[in-house]
């Protein structure tokens, strides 16, 4: 039965989204030959990796150290940057905006020169993947898990949750025991309840003043501010972390405070809003804020008599919240699945 298209579809493992652990995922189990197909909600792979042309709406930065995501950017060619750090930090108070030697906010890290989203992008093209396919209900049977869209029901051995858990609850309760449920329903959405602001001007003429493009300010509405541009200064480009509403024009308020009168006019001003994107945050994503659940035990074991895993960064038990925790989940989820295969 489904919800009255009459399609129905076997395979061997469903993935349920397409951000970065359910595309990894996909991908793994690709490669292994195994029958997998991926639905996602929205109408674009990537989730919470969202870019606009090289400018970063959801997640910017890998670190060192994170082997799984330099993996992948080499595997895929994918071609990546040092963030700037050079230059003065600013800090702003109720009071005063001051300039402090050095740039002690920023930490080394690296940026994908097309974006974040590229990394989706690249594992999108290679896997079967239906978009536009929010999942509705996720059910067991003796035969296996059945997995509901408003197009499809699909029939599958094995289920691969790569959701926030947050999200699941509100359409896998009869999958799930009471116990992952409460689970799911108390563990945050990393970054789930922050807004991003990028801010795009000709020149990053902060660097001409010696000043790395890093605050840190009291007053707001951009709470936490970096330098986003491209390599060698192109495309130029600030971002800030906020939450809630919050305007153009306050932000280049406020960029005008730290940053003088050339931050007055932007070619482009982009505001993410993460916490009304349905799928990615539940409506009280603001309510969860106890990262202890993070990594659980409950969701490093398959679930529903061994046929569901967990795979979203929140479900990771180190890097939790990164991309390199989605894809640490992904590994795991996809072992198994497919057991020694
Ligand atoms: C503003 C921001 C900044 C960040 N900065 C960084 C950073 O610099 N570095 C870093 O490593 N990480 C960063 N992160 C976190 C990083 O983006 C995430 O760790 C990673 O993208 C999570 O991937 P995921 O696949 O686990 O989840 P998601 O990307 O959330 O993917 C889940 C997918 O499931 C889909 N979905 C949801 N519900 C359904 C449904 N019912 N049916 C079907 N599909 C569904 C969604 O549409 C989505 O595509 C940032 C995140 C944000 C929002």
């Amino acid at each position: 039965m489904n919800n009255g298209s009459g399609i129905v579809e076997g395979h061997e493992v469903v993935v349920i989204g397409a951000g970065i652990a359910g595309l990894a995922a996909t991908a793994a189990l690709v490669d292994r030959g195994v029958d997998v197909v991926c639905v996602e909600a929205r109408d674009r792979p990537g989730g919470r990796l969202l870019s606009a042309g090289p400018l970063d709406l959801g997640a910017t930065w890998f670190w060192p150290g994170e082997r799984r995501v330099r993996d992948l950017v080499e595997r895929t060619g994918i071609a990546v940057f040092d963030q700037h750090l050079t230059g003065d930090a600013v800090y702003e108070s109720p009071t005063a905006v001051n300039r402090v030697k050095g740039n002690s906010i920023d930490v080394p890290a690296f940026r994908y020169v097309d974006g974040a989203a590229s990394l989706a992008t690249a594992l999108a093209t290679k896997v079967p993947l239906r978009f536009g396919a929010p999942v509705t209900a996720v059910s067991a049977d003796p035969a296996g898990l059945r997995v509901t869209t408003s197009e499809a029901v699909f029939r599958a051995q094995h289920v691969i949750m790569a959701v926030p858990p947050a999200l699941a609850v509100s359409f896998a309760g009869d999958a799930l025991s009471p116990e992952l449920m409460r689970l799911a329903a108390k563990t945050p959405v990393w970054m789930g309840a922050v807004t991003k602001v990028v801010v795009r001007y000709a020149e990053p003429f902060w660097r001409e003043q010696g000043l790395a493009g890093a605050a840190i300010s009291m007053v707001g509405p951009l709470r936490e501010i970096h330098d986003m541009s491209g390599p060698g200064g192109n495309p130029a480009a600030l971002f800030g972390f906020a939450v809630g509403e919050v305007s153009a024009q306050a932000a280049v308020a406020q960029l005008v405070r730290l940053y003088g009168n050339r931050a007055a006019s932007p070619e482009q001003v982009h505001i993410q809003d993460w916490s009304r994107e349905p799928w990615t945050s539940p409506p009280d994503v603001h309510a969860r804020a106890d990262y202890s659940w993070f990594g659980h035990p409950l969701y490093t074991r398959p679930a529903a008599d061994g046929r569901l895993h967990w795979a979203s960064t929140e479900t990771a038990t180190a890097f939790a919240g990164h991309v390199e925790g989605a894809l640490a989940a992904s590994v795991r989820a996809v072992a198994a699945t497919t057991g020694n295969r």
